[in-house]
């Protein structure tokens, strides 16, 4: 990755022992822009009797890391004693992760331990998909005086069996960044995929979806790893990921390029409204059809009619070639909508 304005932060999931975190730090220094040697000295797991991190003698040899290989190094936290130790061994910046962030209590006393002192701190997305928890664990930071924060995309928790470990949901990525758009907003596609052959294409993504930035876990030997180690990668392919990586520029440089998207915004922005008036206009109907319907005493939902609309729905859709699972989505929102107006037509009259 070549861009300069992206944050780069690799290292292994945990730090094992001291040659270990050592040879990867030889190993990556050299990477263009990495910005940050990322360890784990603490370790949040699901089950108890795994390994939970090697604590604070691991510390030292980020210490190392700094001096030996010019790299700043970057640490999670979970609780105020981690911060503590952490500050006291000089580590460059923080992160919290994602079993940290669901519990306001804990980032509060992340929050407080760090007041007066203004080190930059990343924010892991909470394992369940709510941005208000991630947002409220950035203003707690915030609030203590804290100004340079960023937040770390992972992917979320899914009852729904999933090729990806994390399940990316885009869109909530795309909504944090509209919320927040001054926030640096990094991707870890190594957490969110799981496993080492999905990295290279979730980081990809990230990148065209403008993230400000990768979180990505190596070791040099990741099979032997003492966590995540279905994830990692080695240093090699780590380069390889990197090197193949497309960056494009968020905004366009070019008058002429620009007034073209411009245009073409344009003709997407009319259509918007006239979507909106034609929901507006089916939302009228389907309450005068409420109406009648408790006029003539039938049920609001008719199943065999939902269904060959449903049908007829999705033939117009493909040949028009659009994505059947796309319309599908859309018209069962709608048709939720109109037995909702119908319940409303049924209340009121
Ligand atoms: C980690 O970065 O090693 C980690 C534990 O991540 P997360 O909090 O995203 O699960
Ligand atoms: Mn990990």
């Amino acid at each position: 990755m070549k861009d300069k304005k992206q944050i780069l932060i690799c290292g292994p999931c945990s730090a094992e022992t001291e040659a270990q975190v050592l040879t990867i730090a030889h190993e990556i220094k050299d990477i263009p822009n990495l910005k940050y040697f990322r360890a784990g000295i603490w370790k949040p797991r699901t089950r108890p009797n795994s390994f939970e991190g090697v604590g604070e003698i691991g510390l030292p040899w980020l210490q190392k890391v700094q001096t030996e290989c010019q790299l700043k190094v970057i640490t999670e936290v979970a609780k105020a004693s981690h911060v503590e130790l952490a500050l006291k061994y000089g580590i460059d910046a923080l992160w919290i992760g994602a079993r940290t962030t669901v519990n306001p209590f804990s980032v509060q006393e992340i929050a407080d331990a760090l007041r007066g002192v203004d080190i930059p701190v990343f924010v892991k997305n909470p394992i369940n998909p709510d941005l208000n928890l991630w947002i409220g664990a950035i203003e707690r930071l915030q609030n203590v005086g804290l100004t340079q924060l960023g937040a770390i995309h992972r992917g979320f928790s899914s009852l729904l069996k999933s090729t990806y470990r994390n399940e990316p949901m885009w869109n909530l990525f795309i909504e944090f960044k509209r919320l927040i758009p001054n926030l640096p907003l990094i991707v870890d596609p190594s957490h969110m995929g799981g496993k080492d052959f999905l990295v290279a294409e979730l980081a990809q993504k990230a990148m065209d979806l403008a993230a400000d930035g990768l979180m990505i876990e190596t070791h040099i030997s990741p099979k032997t790893a003492w966590s995540d180690a279905d994830q990692q990668l080695t240093p090699a392919d780590l380069k390889t990921l990197l090197n193949n990586l497309i960056v494009r520029q968020e905004n366009l440089n070019s008058k002429k390029h620009l007034q073209e998207l411009e245009q073409m915004r344009d003709a997407i922005e009319e259509i918007d409204r006239r979507l909106i008036e034609c929901l507006a206009q089916r939302a009228k109907l389907t309450d005068e059809i409420g109406k009648f319907k408790k006029k003539n005493n039938v049920t609001i939902l008719q199943v065999r009619h939902w269904d060959n609309i449903l049908k007829a729905r999705l033939q117009q859709a493909q040949l028009l070639d659009l994505d059947q699972q796309y319309i599908k989505h859309i018209y069962q929102a709608i048709h939720e909508q109109s037995i909702a107006i119908q319940r409303h037509s049924l209340d009121k009259t």
